[in-house]
């Protein structure tokens, strides 16, 4: 009777130890996904065919015209 307690106990530490590192895994990917395919000003993902267009783009196409426009009247004076 104890023995099976232990089977059982056992049985549990892995499913918990699973289940933890499958949350893990899930969280980490959902961080390093939010990293690289949000814009970093207004947080919207980035439209694919825009990545697909400027690999590695940080801003959705909106922000990124109005980062541009920015930096271009900052450079005219
Ligand atoms: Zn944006």
């Amino acid at each position: 009777m104890e023995r099976f307690a232990d089977e059982l106990d056992l049985a549990q530490y892995q499913t918990d130890l699973l289940t933890t590192q499958a949350i893990a895994a899930i969280r980490q990917q959902m961080t390093t996904n939010a990293g690289r395919d949000d814009c970093i000003d207004c947080g919207e993902p980035i439209p694919l065919a825009r990545l697909r267009q400027v690999p590695g783009a940080t801003r959705c196409t909106g922000c990124q015209h109005h980062h541009e426009g920015q930096l271009n009247r900052r450079h005219g004076h």
